[in-house]
């Protein structure tokens, strides 16, 4: 289709507003713009933060010479012919806004070449100077280059967060682009260092590999629409509960392939894991949904990110019982989790200790909110918050290597031992973060850790919080990273995802409670798994002088 410029009609009714907000949104814009020009191949390289330059090429369909200009036209679009479209949208761009927002905050070069060309075309706009077009050589599709954004507009540089959290920013626009378009090879470069690369197979738990790291890729359950009876599809993977994280930006949602963030449905894919994670921790999920594109109105956000169902409801519904299915496919290998105290306790009740007020002692940050209380009151949770404190308590034995139980003046208690032990783990990594005092413990033989090149990239660019929290890693050889030293508390805990989620952490934005989340992920990490058998000596030790029970497995 030619580019043209909308009529007025369909154009005043674009949802309006800002499309350039930070460099994160060009890219998103120009990958946009390569995806949907049908690219196999899509390069994408950002200087500073993509402040000083942003490139984004592809081998997709071009454009002539004679539309390029056409291409930077306010609501110039190839992609929607008449006011109809707008309610059936396939393509990822349809309103003819990205590039003129773009060409009005910074300088840009545009390079096309179209298959059926001999040459390319370069267009050249810099604001406030007329457009220079030339003739050049260039392979077929196009490159966008956007140089000095924001220059000429000091107050809206000033909104924008440190050249590491823009970096974060573009590098998360292109994974999720990575992870839902297995099939195009993804190639970003931060700085001219490589940050990502997918192979482009097609196979979505490859791109997961280069996104997440390989052993996350490779426990990643399937999702297929099972039970679902409607016209939405929902497909994709989703991590087992054991493969959680400390926030929620890893559950990803595409709907037609479009990446969406949706509060609700994202807790529709938190709601199928109840019961299965501990509090606090969340779910890694790739889902995408296939929704009749009349059922769906993509046309309520500026930048996009935001989608509109006719049936919300039926979304979550599918959404929440698909992944449902995927997750109890595989649930009897784990039935006794120590993440789901509530289930194995009301899988075996147990009515007279019940009428001897029984209760939970889950005292640990990370613990269930509430354990399902039994008849008469029976099991009850008490609160886990981080200042609570239990009563003395005799320490009586173990049960099934996953609880404590204890006597104290209300009845008998059920400690989850890693719960606990967490919960004076996570005390002692928050004071040494705070006293910037981290007990590092040296190893005689380093760990070689096989990270993704965006996780060597974040080693690179983290190494004074790693240290600071007592981690030594150092690149080793193509692919491989060797850790030196590490927080005396892990030694013998779960170091390898303890390394690979600080780093994940490390990738968030908002300094403050990311630095509790570091110290959360590190004590859930490091403390005594169940299945453990403990001593009546350790027991003890875990109950009353905790801090003597670090590291020990
Ligand atoms: P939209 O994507 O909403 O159509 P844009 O401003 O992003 O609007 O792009 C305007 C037009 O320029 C597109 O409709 C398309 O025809 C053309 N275009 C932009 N980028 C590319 C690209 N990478 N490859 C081919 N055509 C492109
Ligand atoms: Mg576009």
């Amino acid at each position: 289709m030619p580019i043209r410029v909308l009529p007025p009609e369909v154009a005043a009714r674009i949802a309006a507003g800002e499309v350039v907000e930070r460099p994160a949104s060009v890219v998103k814009e120009l990958v946009e713009n390569a995806l949907d020009a049908g690219a196999s191949r899509i390069i994408i390289e950002v200087a500073a933060g993509g402040l000083d330059s942003i490139r984004v090429s592809d081998d997709g369909s071009g454009i002539e010479a004679a539309e390029l200009e056409a291409a930077f036209q306010r609501h110039a679009t190839s992609k929607l012919a008449d006011d109809a479209d707008l309610d059936k949208v396939l393509t990822l761009g349809f309103r003819g806004e990205a590039l003129p927002s773009i060409a009005a905050v910074a300088e840009v070069e545009m390079v096309s070449r179209p298959a059926a060309s001999d040459s390319a075309a370069k267009l050249r706009l810099a604001p406030e100077a007329p457009p220079e077009i030339s003739t050049c050589g260039a392979p077929v599709g196009t490159s966008v280059t956007v140089r000095c954004l924001f220059a000429r507009l000091p107050a809206r540089r000033k909104f924008l967060r440190s050249v590491a959290s823009e970096t974060n920013a573009v590098a998360a626009v292109v994974s999720h682009y990575a992870l839902a378009y297995p099939e195009v090879r993804f190639t970003l470069t931060i700085d001219g260092r490589p940050a990502l690369q997918t192979p482009g197979s097609g196979d979505p738990r490859d791109a997961l590999v280069d996104v997440y790291g390989a052993e996350t890729a490779a426990a990643m359950l399937e999702v297929r629409n099972q039970g679902t009876a409607s016209d939405i599809l929902v497909d994709g993977l989703v991590g087992p509960p054991h493969v959680s994280r400390a926030g929620r930006q890893y559950i990803s949602l595409f709907v037609n392939r479009r990446w969406v963030q949706n509060r609700r449905l994202a807790f529709a894919v938190e709601d199928a894991y109840q019961g299965l994670l501990m509090t606090a921790r969340h779910p890694i999920a790739v889902l995408h949904l296939r929704v009749p594109p009349e059922q769906v109105d993509v046309n309520v956000h500026p930048t996009k990110a935001q989608v509109r169902f006719r049936d919300e409801g039926a979304v979550f519904g599918a959404i929440q019982r698909a992944v449902r299915a995927a997750l109890l496919a595989d649930a009897p290998v784990r039935a006794a989790s120590p993440a789901a105290p509530a289930l194995v306790l009301s899988a075996q009740p147990a009515p007279l200790l019940w009428e001897h007020g029984v209760r939970v002692a889950a005292a640990a940050v990370t613990a269930p909110d509430a354990v399902s209380p039994g008849p008469n009151g029976g099991p009850q949770a008490v609160p886990a918050t981080p200042s609570q404190a239990l009563p003395v308590l005799r320490v009586i034995g173990q049960m099934g290597g996953t609880y404590i139980i204890a006597e104290g003046p209300e009845g008998m208690y059920l400690i989850d031992q890693h719960a606990a032990h967490e919960r004076v783990l996570y005390e002692r990594f928050w004071g040494q973060r705070q006293e910037r005092a981290p007990e590092v413990q040296g190893l005689l033989e380093p760990l070689s850790l096989e990270l993704s090149p965006r996780q060597r990239t974040l080693i690179a660019e983290q190494a004074e919080p790693l240290a600071a929290h007592g981690f030594e890693i150092e690149p080793f050889g193509q692919g491989a990273c060797v850790l030196r030293a590490l927080p005396r508390s892990l030694v013998g805990g779960d170091v390898r995802h303890a390394v690979v989620e600080f780093l994940d952490l490390m990738f968030e934005e908002g300094e403050g409670d990311r630095r509790d989340r570091v110290a959360m992920s590190l004590a859930c990490h490091a403390a005594v798994r169940a299945g453990k058998t403990l001593s009546v000596d350790e027991m003890r030790e875990l109950r009353r002088t905790p801090a003597h029970m670090g590291g020990r497995r």
